[in-house]
Formats: structure tokens, C-alpha cells, sequence
């Protein structure tokens, strides 16, 4: 997974919340280690609206990537 701003490497993360109004919340995503940006499986339907992206995208992101540092 690369950054969509400056396609530096973003590494997966698990982001926590939300607890000081009583209740957390939790989800997995990506962010980037050189620019900060943060893309999450929420955020890329949002933007994107790829239905593809609903079921296990760390997996689909995880072979892409795979697949482009053998091709590099
Ligand atoms: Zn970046």
C-alpha cells in the first residue's frame, strides 16, 4: 500500500477512540510514515464507493503490494 498523496510506504495500524464521551471505537487503516496521511476501509468507500473494498481489504492491499515490489 502506498500513499495516494506522496506514494510513500504506509504502514497498517489499528486506530482507537472515543473514550472520553463514554464509548470507543476501533478500526484498522493505513497511514502513511512520511506525510501522515491516513486511508481506512470507511474512508476509501467514502471516497471511492468500491464495493470490492467492503470484504477484507488489508488482504487485497497486502497482495497488491506484494505484487508491486517484485515488478520494481
Ligand atoms: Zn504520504
Amino acid at each position: 500500500m502506498n500513499c495516494p498523496k506522496c506514494r510513500s510506504t504506509m504502514n497498517y495500524e489499528s486506530f482507537i477512540g472515543g473514550e472520553q464521551k463514554g464509548f470507543a471505537w476501533v478500526y484498522d487503516g493505513w497511514r502513511c510514515v512520511y506525510c501522515g496521511e491516513v486511508v481506512d476501509p470507511l474512508i476509501l468507500r467514502n471516497r471511492m464507493r468500491m464495493r470490492a473494498l467492503e470484504t477484507k481489504p488489508n488482504r487485497v492491499h497486502a497482495g497488491h503490494f506484494d505484487a508491486e515490489t517484485k515488478a520494481a
